[in-house]
């Protein structure tokens, strides 16, 4: 399909920032599952009277993440009324930002494309509906949970820069990865922390003129994500190669079904009456506070993952794993630093610890890695060595003399060992005496059965000794 129709993709996404509070008020920002109703106040629950006052927290992690992003930072914000009804919403108003919002104009290359980021700016959460009873006997209850409401949200809106269902996924990663690089959200999809919204559209090959376009609401997972969209574009294929016309909507995503649904249709929600929120004084915001801002900004992912491929020569599979996450990235540098080497230190990461996301000290595991390379231990010990770290935070060394892990490598010792597997191998023995190099893997591994324990480096060099 795509010789003629281009996929044309614009992304908001949703983030919570790191911050103990709620955006306009004291109240703890809580856990998923804490008891209904018992993160509230009269601010956040929107009675009358009260005064909300901007977290300075969340305005401080929403700058952070749009110089991130390369965003210019007017020198003027405000906050904006948007007008609705939802039980959710007591208000009746969210407080967002309208014509006014924090930065403009940055971008995020994505696998060499770059994405131009239209605005990031800040928002509250609404509350949550939880709704019982059996749909056969309508006997329905719906609840109000107001924990969620004013909870800090950043939005991060990008222009219709995205051509693939790939792209919009990398593009999420990405922008979680540096989230978490600048410590501005955990940026944890399965907590709600990150929802991206995709509007999805396409258009013939070669048009200037943009298709209609659906928006897709609240995805929480990259999977998810990749897999709403791949619909949608077939969806709107599908409608438009049969001679009709997509209908601008807002839609959601059934795990279940692996299928998009419409939700509302768009024409008549757009009506929020935005006006500038009238107890909220316009934010002056401090240029030499935006500098310090942006100095104190760690080296950003990209530009780190190019610096780990040419530093240490890593495989791009390996940085891909690494240089996803800055605590893998910080224990890469760290355990490389103690002098291991790299390409050792990348796979006990990528293999044993980025899987269980469990992370060794550094100089932890720099010492395994070094135990493991130079035969003192196994691969298997190690894997048991590291664990035990990990859940102990004692040293390889401690583990490994504690319990008896060291390897047999007195040559006397394995010179017997050796001489018995040449003597039960005759075969083998004598390819390798003619030349047949690959005959020692047979022998190696005959020693190894009969001696576990034997420091295979080192037995190595006693096999080579004998035969030749
Ligand atoms: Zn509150």
């Amino acid at each position: 399909m795509s010789s003629t129709w281009e996929i044309v993709i614009g992304m908001e996404v949703h983030v919570q920032p790191r911050t103990r509070s709620k955006m306009f008020c004291g109240c703890a920002i809580g856990e998923l599952g804490d008891p209904p109703n018992t993160h509230v106040c009269e601010v956040c629950l929107g009675l009358p009277g009260v005064l909300p006052v901007p977290n300075k927290a969340a305005v401080e992690a929403c700058l952070k993440t749009a110089l991130a992003l390369g965003c210019e930072i007017p020198r003027h914000t405000k906050f904006d009324r948007k007008n609705y009804m939802y039980p959710d919403l007591p208000k009746g108003y969210q407080i967002s930002q309208y014509d006014l919002p924090m930065s403009v104009n940055g971008h995020l290359e994505v696998g060499g494309h770059k994405v131009r980021i239209r605005r990031v700016h800040l928002e509250e959460d609404t509350g949550k509906l939880v709704h019982a009873g059996d749909k056969l006997h309508k006997a329905w209850e719906s609840y109000v949970d107001l924990n969620r409401a004013g909870v800090p949200l950043m939005e991060i809106v990008t222009e219709p820069d995205i051509r693939s269902a790939d792209q919009a996924r990398d593009y999420a990663m990405e922008l979680r990865t540096l989230l978490r690089t600048i410590g501005a959200s955990e940026a944890d999809m399965e907590k709600g922390q990150l929802r991206a919204e995709p509007n999805v559209s396409i258009r013939r090959q070669g048009s200037e003129e943009l298709g209609v376009k659906t928006e897709l609401k609240n995805i929480n997972s990259f999977r998810a994500l990749h897999r709403a969209i791949l619909f949608e574009v077939d969806r709107h294929r599908q409608v438009l190669e049969s001679g009709g016309t997509v209908v601008q909507e807002t839609r959601g995503w059934s795990e279940a079904e692996q299928r998009t649904f419409s939700q509302r249709s768009k024409e008549l929600a757009e009506d929020y009456r935005y006006f500038p929120e009238p107890d909220i004084p316009p934010l002056e915001l401090d240029p030499p506070w935006i500098e310090r801002l942006r100095e104190a900004l760690p080296e950003m992912p990209a530009p780190r993952r190019e610096r780990l491929v040419r530093a240490h020569g890593l495989p791009a599979s390996d940085v891909a794993v690494i240089g996803a996450d800055r605590e893998l990235a910080d224990l890469f540098e760290g355990a490389v630093a103690t002098g291991a080497a790299a390409k050792q230190v990348a796979n006990w990461i990528v293999g044993e610890v980025a899987p269980t996301g469990k992370l060794p000290s550094a100089a932890n595991l720099g010492e395994l890695v070094k135990l493991v390379t130079d035969g003192s231990i196994t691969r298997d010990q190690g894997r048991e060595v590291l664990a035990e770290s990990v859940e102990t935070g004692r040293t390889p060394a401690e583990i490994v003399a504690e319990h008896g892990f060291q390897q047999v490598s007195d040559e006397s010792e394995l010179r017997v060992l050796a001489q018995a597997v040449i003597d039960a191998n005759p075969k083998a023995a004598a390819d390798f005496r003619g030349g047949k190099k690959q005959a020692m893997q047979a022998l190696m591994a005959e020693l190894r059965k009969r001696a576990p324990q034997a420091n295979p480096r080192a037995a190595n060099e006693v096999l080579i000794r004998l035969l030749s």
